[in-house]
């Protein structure tokens, strides 16, 4: 079976054909900008804009024409509202071109099932650490839980924050990673709820630190140490209440090698076995979107009607079935 999936959830816009667990070809185009952040209605125009060229360029990189296709999926979210609407209305026309069954599938579960594939795991506790999200996530009763989440921002979005205000430039964190190599630790707010963490005011701290003329090197180690630290206490007893063997980690934070360690060493000391997932599949990509709508078509079938078909901006992980687990 061959799927074309279509991400478009927030700043990346991306399409990709996968033939059963192979890929055939992707291709994606990120909103960037030199002010600011993201502002929806700019992000989806830049979305309209390269959509047609990345179709193109995926049917011709795979060798594959529209009539080989058997399936669509695309993001149906969680995301910002005006970029999802891109995805599913390229999603109802190529449906209607290759009279192909769509499916519109959870973001969340398609970053989750593409790290079960790539790291070739089965029942792995996951640590998703994007900008806008982090949660700790594992499959339990016949559906994935939610065990422990961010109480207010994502991880990746409180870096970001900080950089913002420490004039670091947008995304900051592959640069306080940098900063952080030659800094010492300063005491920050350690913030555990139960099984939930909260960021804020560890950012507002390290806010108020830095106008005092604490070092930014500092700052930076102190962050990931403090923030990684937190999140690693959750992830310990998630593995530990569900009594897994593996450990995932994805979402764009993942590419930070402290926090790697970290989670590794506390995989060491629990036995249990901590698998990174390649950078490709760790942020947005399209690959996952196509792979989560083979996996659910070959479940139940379903698929979207086309003349009710909705976007669901807020869209929980934990308020699907995932049978086909
Ligand atoms: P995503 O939303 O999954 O695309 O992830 C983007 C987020 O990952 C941004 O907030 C980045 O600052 C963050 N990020 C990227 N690289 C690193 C890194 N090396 N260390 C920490 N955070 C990172
Ligand atoms: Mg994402």
């Amino acid at each position: 079976m061959i799927c074309l999936g279509i991400e478009s959830t927030a700043h990346t816009f991306g399409i990709a054909l996968m033939q059963d667990k192979k890929e055939l070809s992707s291709a994606t185009d990120t909103f960037t900008t030199e002010q600011g952040g993201m502002n929806p209605p700019i992000v989806a125009e830049h979305h309209k804009k390269v959509k047609d060229a990345l179709l193109k360029k995926v049917l011709e990189d795979a060798k594959v024409t529209l009539e080989e296709i058997d399936l669509v999926s695309f993001s149906k979210g969680p995301g910002l509202a005006p970029c999802l609407h891109v995805g599913k209305n390229l999603a109802i026309e190529l449906a209607e071109k290759t009279k192909a069954p769509l499916i519109g599938v959870n973001h969340i579960c398609a970053h989750l099932e593409i790290g079960r594939l790539i790291t070739n795991t089965k029942d792995p506790v996951f640590v998703f650490v994007s900008g806008a999200n982090t949660q700790i996530i594992a499959h339990e009763g016949g559906r994935y839980r939610v065990f422990g989440e961010t109480l207010s921002i994502g991880l990746g979005n409180a870096l970001d924050k900080f950089g913002r205000i420490a004039g670091l430039g947008f995304p900051a964190g592959p640069k306080i990673e940098e900063l952080a190599q030659n800094g010492k630790l300063i005491e920050l707010p350690y913030v555990v709820k139960g099984m939930d963490v909260d960021f804020a005011g560890i950012i507002t701290k390290a806010e108020q630190l830095l106008k005092k003329g604490a070092k930014i090197e500092d700052l930076c180690y102190s962050l990931q140490e403090t923030c990684f630290a937190m999140l690693a206490e959750v992830t310990e007893r998630a593995v530990a209440h569900c009594d897994k063997k593996e450990v995932i980690l994805i979402g764009g934070v993942a590419a930070n090698k402290r926090f790697c360690e970290m989670l590794d060493s506390m995989c060491k000391a629990r036995n249990c076995k901590f698998h990174p997932v390649p950078l490709k599949y760790c942020g947005d990509n399209p690959v996952m979107i196509a792979w989560q709508g083979i996996l659910e078509y070959n479940y139940n079938k379903r698929q979207e009607d086309l003349k009710t078909l909705e976007i669901n901006p807020k869209w929980r992980i934990d308020e699907l079935d995932a049978g086909w687990f």
